[in-house]
């Protein structure tokens, strides 16, 4: 536990709602961060942390820009951002990135960091990465220990992100319902959490077409933060 955190806890407890946004993040870009904004602005978090994967399980065969690298431009993709925090969850003991990490195990360890009374911790993610989500480590397990922000993406229907969900994880019809009126469309209540659906935010941008610009010496300005682009253009990332 950090000093911060460690003042936190022994301060009055005030229930905590904490995003976790994951990724390659190679590089950090417009479309993540416009999701995080209206995630913030829904859910209303003390912290969203953006933690860059060590190497993605499902990526294993993609070529990534060192961890080092990513991690860089997530902090400065976050500054100004008060809510917005770069996260080493996934640095692994040596901090160099290298070790498999995955979902399920970073969520539990986030859950054991903030256990406070009434914390919650949201996994937000976009829909394709949901529709994968059946062949993540104890998948059915990372559905019920978190809340889930499904940012959605053109062309995927919200029927299609229910069936990803197991039947059997649902909570029954009025079994479950939330005290106040949800702060976002609900894809579908489980017995312990939900997944909400976070509509109208994605943009086309993707972190392969900014590689690709890159590659080709193409300006990439505007799809980063200008603090991403100059950290790109001095590092001579993805020529
Ligand atoms: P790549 O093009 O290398 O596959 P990416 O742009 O999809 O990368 P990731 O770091 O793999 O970026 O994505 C992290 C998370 O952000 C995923 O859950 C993904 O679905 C989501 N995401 C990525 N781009 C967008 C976007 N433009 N709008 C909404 N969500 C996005």
């Amino acid at each position: 536990m950090t000093i911060a955190q460690a003042h936190r806890t022994a301060a009055k407890h005030h229930p905590r709602r904490i995003a976790l946004f994951g990724g390659s993040f190679d590089p950090i870009h417009s479309g993540h961060l416009g999701v995080a904004r209206a995630a913030d602005r829904r859910f209303n978090f003390d912290e969203i942390h953006f933690i860059p994967a060590s190497r993605p399980p499902h990526k294993l065969k993609q070529h990534l820009a060192p961890f080092p690298h990513r991690f860089a431009m997530v902090a400065l993709g976050c500054a100004e951002h008060p809510h917005f925090v770069p996260s080493l969850a996934e640095a692994g003991e040596d901090f160099s990135g290298t070790q498999l990490h995955y979902s399920v195990d970073t969520v539990r360890y986030f859950r054991h960091a903030y256990h406070g009374d009434g914390d919650r911790i949201f996994f937000i993610i976009g829909a394709d990465a949901f529709l994968d989500i059946p062949v993540w480590k104890e998948y059915e397990a990372l559905l019920g220990l978190c809340d889930f922000i499904i940012a959605n993406r053109p062309g995927i229907r919200p029927e299609a992100l229910r069936l990803v969900i197991p039947p059997e994880l649902t909570a029954r019809p009025g079994g479950r319902k939330e005290t106040a009126a949800p702060p976002s469309p609900v894809v579908a209540h489980l017995h312990c959490t939900t997944v909400y659906l976070l509509e109208n935010v994605s943009n086309d941008v993707s972190a392969t077409d900014i590689r690709r610009r890159a590659q080709r010496g193409q300006s990439v300005h505007g799809l980063v933060s200008s603090r991403v682009e100059e950290y790109i253009l001095k590092q001579g990332l993805y020529r």
